[in-house]
């Protein structure tokens, strides 16, 4: 999206999302912009694919590309490229010239990402040629990097170069609050479109206080992300937290199924049809906010409290596709599992910021169908509650997974308790348990859990 920064020692980067409250001719000038940026960047791929197609006939390589190169070339050909077919007019003039800028490096970034798939340097899913933007498939979007970027002191304004002053529909004291006590720095602006909604992304590098230490730094907690409660927060003995989805969420969610159910009866294309599609939308975002919203607050107490806190070192996209579940449990599990790529990122960054430490566990510990009372493993399927064959101890599934998370952190040094594999092979054959048990000796603990009875 924007150039690579290096923050100072000492700084931050974080972005802050405001959504904004254009004038209508700014939303009209905003859709231009997004309009122009799709242009530049077209013409970008389609000098690329040039090259690369003389290259494959002739064999003769010219210049690798290059942002810097390619934003050259635009600007020596855009009187010609940007002329409004039925008047002959130029119209470049009237956009920002970030904007190109920013389209171009779009399309010479995403040549580039190609290229390092194809070395085998990116991992993950194959990066395949870049495709043009067409509008309505394409993320109306387009980013300031230099220029007038400043948030009005009256914490409601937001300037950017050319479209001007723009109201914001939030109040922007969160970050305009660092700016004027000379802590942050704004570097990138993004504005981009969300459904109806014009958002703006404000970058800024900030210097953190550092923190001297956690409230409670002796203690570990094990989270484990779940699939009615969003989070189940555990210490080695007991559970001490839920978090459960707020009810404005459940009621979002509620009023989502419903919505989808109706455009699913009407006729695709229609005017109704369009309508349902653009409330569904609107819910999409309101019910995406909350979730973050929600997940935010947690984070942050977690890592302003406790001195060690372990997640389960999930792959969860390719856990899915493994297990092949059948579809409403998979969605219900894809819910969760967007939670949980969220909860991890946000403690991936926040748990430096006031020195706790993040632990994140071995993919193949079995922190769910591990009895935390005697450290039998064994295949509990998708049940909520189960009983230990060994000890006959009951387990909630969360909480006994979330307490276990918490023991791995003393595990450290044990080495990894189970044999790598072990996760698929109990899948299936729940006979396997004996052998992973004796790998995992310090799971053994006292049965002090609050919720498991022998
Ligand atoms: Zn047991």
């Amino acid at each position: 999206m924007s150039p690579r920064y290096c923050p100072p020692e000492g700084q931050i980067i974080q972005a802050f999302a405001f959504a904004l409250d254009p004038t209508p001719e700014q939303r009209a000038q905003i859709s231009r912009f997004f309009g122009a940026r799709r242009k530049a960047f077209n013409w970008t791929l389609d000098q690329m694919k040039a090259d690369v197609d003389r290259y494959r006939e002739t064999g003769e390589s010219g210049t690798p590309p290059s942002f810097y190169s390619l934003r050259k070339r635009w600007n020596a050909q855009k009187d010609v490229v940007c002329v409004n077919a039925d008047t002959g007019e130029v119209w470049w003039t009237e956009i920002s010239k970030e904007v190109f800028a920013d389209g171009v490096r779009g399309a010479t970034d995403a040549y580039w990402r190609w290229q390092q798939s194809r070395a085998g340097l990116v991992k993950g899913r194959r990066v395949g040629f870049p495709r043009f933007k067409k509008r309505g498939r394409d993320r109306d979007r387009f980013s300031f990097t230099t220029g007038t970027m400043r948030l009005e002191a009256d914490r409601r304004h937001l300037t950017l170069p050319v479209l001007g002053t723009l109201r914001t529909h939030e109040n922007t004291r969160r970050i305009e609050r660092l700016i004027a006590m000379n802590r942050a720095k704004i570097l990138c602006v993004t504005v981009s479109r969300q459904g109806e909604r014009i958002i703006a992304a404000v970058r800024v590098s900030v210097a953190r206080p550092q923190r001297a230490s956690v409230a409670q730094p002796d203690s570990t907690v094990g989270i484990d992300v779940g699939v009615r409660r969003l989070a189940t927060v555990a210490t080695t003995s007991e559970v001490i937290g839920e978090l459960v989805n707020p009810r404005a969420l459940e009621h979002r969610l509620g009023e989502l199924r419903r919505l989808q159910r109706q455009r699913a009866r009407r006729t695709r294309g229609s005017r109704q049809y369009q309508e349902t599609a653009a409330k569904i939308a609107r819910l999409h975002a309101e019910v995406a906010n909350l979730r973050r919203h929600t997940i935010h607050v947690f984070t942050t107490h977690l890592a302003k409290t406790h001195g060690v806190v372990v997640v389960e070192g999930l792959d969860a996209a390719s856990l899915l596709q493994q297990k092949g579940l059948p579809g409403a449990r998979a969605r219900r599990r894809g819910l969760s599992d967007a939670a949980f790529g969220e909860i991890r990122r946000q403690l991936r960054y926040k748990c430096p910021w006031y020195g706790s430490t993040l632990i994140e566990a071995d993919r193949f510990f079995p922190s769910s169908k591990t009895c935390h009372n005697c450290g039998h493993v064994q295949d509990i399927g998708w049940l909520e509650r189960w009983t230990c064959d060994e000890c006959s101890s009951l387990h909630q599934r969360d909480d006994n997974a979330a307490i276990n998370l918490a023991r791995w952190a003393s595990l450290g040094s044990v080495g990894a308790p189970v044999k790598r594999g072990a996760e698929h092979q109990t899948e299936s054959h729940s006979a396997v348990g004996d052998d992973t048990r004796k790998g995992s000796p310090a799971l053994v603990g006292p049965n002090n859990s609050v919720r498991s009875a022998a």
